[in-house]
């Protein structure tokens, strides 16, 4: 699908991270027949981006590509975005090498949309020292992308000289969602101003903030439903991103058709939200803000990494739970399942810091493992 105008690409994004799985402790044993299914259900109502990445799924993503689409549907009725790694690059044949490794896990033959992967201050460098700018327009030229650009997690100076440096790029994914517009460490709104300065296209990531803003506790709930009964809070979040200008596509990480449709209602039906629904997310930011919830967007960059295979956005989630929905029964629920098999506890935590270098939410993981052990252990 060849896209003149990036206005024409549908808002509304299939993120293939966070794929059902036929057994819950194997990320690489996706669902394939489910994940057909979703991808029916997607094509038929109008919506083609898929985003898929090198790391997902430990590179199951990209072979399920193959088995979903590629191999199901004609390659120019849907569009697909796939990332370059910088953690995987080591010397600068390693570009050529995982790019054609991808090629040749997903089968697609291009790329509509290439992105270098979590562009922040510790990658940047790397995608430097490798030229990878140049080598993306190169690729661009032969073919093989036919949109270039970048996923983001930084502060907004540096998103700012990296676009004054590479005009070049049409794209810049970031995470943003309303409990993050004003979050200090993420500056979605912050970064979101640059974007629209440089002129590019706004991709966004995180837009329910890993499922957070679809499941909100009581309260929070309370204050939407007031305002619109009958949407669903997963819709504020997708409505409260698609209120602004300039977005490529809005991408879910979708586990579910129930998700999925509701997501596509959302999207398919779309109105900005009016000053009162303006005003009750920014009740249920505050009210949010006022609950220490570690800030996990369940990502599992940091879960490769660690020596004591602790599975650390388990554990986030269930200290979560437990402030805030004060809710211990469920929390501990979380917590059992998540130190089962051969998983460790927070307490067996040797503090090495490897998950922390990986978290592009720049948690402090291992204060926050003390502070998850004392509840849990
Ligand atoms: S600091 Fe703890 S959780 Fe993080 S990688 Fe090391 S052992 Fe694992
Ligand atoms: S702790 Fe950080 S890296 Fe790990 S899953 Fe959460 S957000 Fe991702």
């Amino acid at each position: 699908m060849v896209i003149e105008n990036l206005n024409d690409v549908p808002h509304f994004g299939f993120g293939m991270m966070r794929l059902p799985l036929l057994d819950p402790d194997d990320v690489t044993n996706i669902d394939i027949e489910q994940v057909c299914r979703m991808a029916d259900v997607f094509m038929e109502h109008g919506f083609t981006y898929f985003d898929t990445a090198y790391p997902y799924h430990k590179g199951y993503s990209e072979r399920a590509v193959k088995e979903v689409l590629v191999n199901r549907y004609d390659r120019e009725s849907f569009l697909l975005a796939d990332k370059l790694p910088a953690w995987s690059l080591h010397e600068k044949e390693d570009v050529e090498r995982i790019f054609n490794e991808q090629l040749e896990r997903t089968g697609a033959g291009f790329f509509d949309f290439y992105l270098l992967h979590s562009v922040e201050k510790q990658w940047y460098p790397i995608y430097e020292k490798y030229d990878c700018f140049n080598w993306a327009l190169k690729k661009k030229e032969e073919g093989l992308i036919r949109h270039f650009g970048f996923s983001y997690h930084d502060d907004p100076e540096l998103l700012d000289m990296i676009l004054t440096a590479h005009p070049e790029v049409e794209f810049v994914q970031i995470q943003m969602n309303y409990l993050d517009w004003e979050n200090p460490v993420v500056q979605a709104h912050a970064n979101y101003d640059v974007c629209r300065k440089h002129g590019v296209y706004v991709n966004v990531m995180e837009p329910v903030k890993g499922g957070t803003l679809a499941a909100l506790p009581e309260k929070e709930t309370e204050i939407l439903r007031k305002v619109n009964p009958d949407g669903s809070t997963a819709s504020w979040a997708i409505r409260f991103v698609l209120s602004h200008e300039g977005m490529l596509t809005v991408l879910s990480g979708m586990s579910s058709m129930d998700q999925m449709n509701d997501n596509m209602r959302t999207v398919s039906d779309f109105h900005p939200l009016n000053d009162q629904e303006n005003k009750a997310v920014h009740e249920v930011v505050s009210s949010m803000l006022d609950k220490p919830a570690i800030g996990c967007t369940a990502c599992r960059y940091c879960v490769d990494g660690c020596p004591m295979r602790i599975t650390i956005p388990e554990l986030f989630r269930a200290m979560n739970s437990y402030t805030m929905y004060g809710d211990n029964n469920r929390a501990r629920g979380y917590y059992k399942a998540a130190v089962s098999g051969d998983h460790a506890r927070a307490s067996d935590c040797i503090q090495c810091g490897r998950c922390e270098t990986s978290c592009p939410q720049h948690l402090p993981i291992r204060t926050l493992l003390e502070k998850v052990k004392d509840v849990f252990d």
